[in-house]
């Protein structure tokens, strides 16, 4: 939690950070930030998303495996790529509970993120559903492809057996 002191008797709105104590500066406003993102170059991969199936780019020239899918490859700058679909199981890497949400999803109750290893090499940073406390890393995952509270469709992790 952090500590609020009164703007009345310090004269700024001013919070102790929680962790080294330090003052902080809490501005009064609040930015509310909506942002656009070309995904001209990466349609494919929306594409395979509604056909649940998870798409990405390969490098043509030095075979370097991207996801999320990368218009250039920047291990041998080549833009020369080519799609391919994703066997959608891998292993667990690692996982945390967030349990302080950004306001854009407050609506959610605390969520886990993960990092899987998918089986055809690149890793996945996605939701992963279940009870964190009985999902340990090494256990199998499945990517699953579904719809959002927010209604668009997202992929995210499922513990396998
Ligand atoms: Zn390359």
């Amino acid at each position: 939690m952090e500590q609020k002191k009164s703007i009345e008797e310090f004269g700024f709105p001013l919070v102790v950070d929680e962790k080294s104590g330090a003052l902080q500066w809490l501005d009064v406003r609040e930015l509310n930030i909506r942002y656009t993102i070309s995904i001209e170059n990466i349609k494919p991969f929306y594409e395979g998303l509604r056909q649940g199936k998870l798409l990405t780019t390969r490098c043509k020239k030095c075979n370097e495996l991207y996801f999320p899918p990368q218009k250039d490859c920047y291990k041998c700058f080549s833009s020369d790529m080519e799609w391919i679909e994703l066997k959608r199981e891998g292993t667990l890497e690692t996982l945390t509970v967030i349990f302080v949400r950004p306001p854009s999803f407050s609506m959610y109750d605390p969520y886990t993120v993960a990092v899987a290893k998918l089986d055809d090499g690149p890793k996945i940073l996605a939701w992963l559903k279940g009870d964190p406390r009985k999902i340990r890393p090494g256990q199998r995952v499945r990517v699953e492809i579904g719809r959002r509270k927010e209604g668009y469709m997202m992929y995210e992790l499922v513990p396998l057996g």
